[in-house]
């Protein structure tokens, strides 16, 4: 089977992160996850080129620059920016694993429009009071960064019309489940433009 790319969007704290580690350990076919660059600085336990590769914004630029990333956008408005990088991207899929894209609604366009055969999913956290509960759990956010990722979220979550697949996160191990079986499906996902 043709290794498959996957873009998995939905607002911060509906359950990616979480969510995409038990794919990577449970899927029974190669898979990995792409890791983003990013000009955010590290939350505590983040582990550099794992979590993310963080870069300072001269840095970022330069990638750009140079036409590294397959995307990039600014994400929540402040100056912070996000990018998949495209080499190791492409060089995973044409050593046969799947790649999981965990990135942003303008990322995901992107990506759509550079490869229409990717496989979408956007994963719903069920409300935005649910939304707001996780984000305040999860202990990582300021007051103001918790506003502004539910004000990013809002926005979002207009978007879900634009993926093939959107799952109401309600259970991990149900969502994780479900995204396993489109990604052993043998459909045909990942055309390059
Ligand atoms: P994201 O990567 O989308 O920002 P995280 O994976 O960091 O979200 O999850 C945000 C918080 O919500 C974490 O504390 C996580 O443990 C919790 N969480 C994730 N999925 C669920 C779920 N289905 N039910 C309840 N809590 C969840
Ligand atoms: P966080 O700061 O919580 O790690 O990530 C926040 C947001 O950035 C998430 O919504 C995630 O989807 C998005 N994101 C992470 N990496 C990328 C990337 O490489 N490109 C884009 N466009 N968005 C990303």
């Amino acid at each position: 089977m043709m290794a498959k790319l996957i873009v998995i969007s939905g607002p911060s704290g509906a359950g990616k992160s979480t969510v995409v580690r038990e794919i990577l350990s449970t899927c029974r076919q190669p898979i990995c996850l792409s890791v983003s660059a990013t000009t955010r600085p590290p939350r505590p336990g983040e582990i550099d080129g794992e979590s993310y590769h963080f870069l300072t914004l001269e840095q970022f630029a330069a990638y750009r620059e140079r036409g590294e990333f397959l995307e990039c956008a600014e994400v929540f408005g402040r100056g912070d920016w996000y990018g998949t990088l495209r080499q190791p991207v492409q060089a995973s899929l044409a050593e046969g694993r799947h790649v999981i894209l965990e990135i942003d609604v303008a990322g995901a366009k992107a990506v759509m429009a550079e490869f229409p055969g990717v496989l979408s999913v956007f994963i719903h956290p069920g409300s935005t009071a649910e939304l707001e509960r996780r984000l305040r759990g999860r202990n990582t956010e300021s007051d103001a960064s918790i506003a502004r990722r539910l004000a990013v979220a809002a926005e979002e979550l207009t978007a879900v019309g634009l993926y093939q697949h959107v799952i109401v996160n309600h259970h991990v191990g149900q969502t994780v489940e479900q995204i396993c079986r489109l990604i052993e499906q043998g459909e045909e996902h990942c055309t390059k433009n």
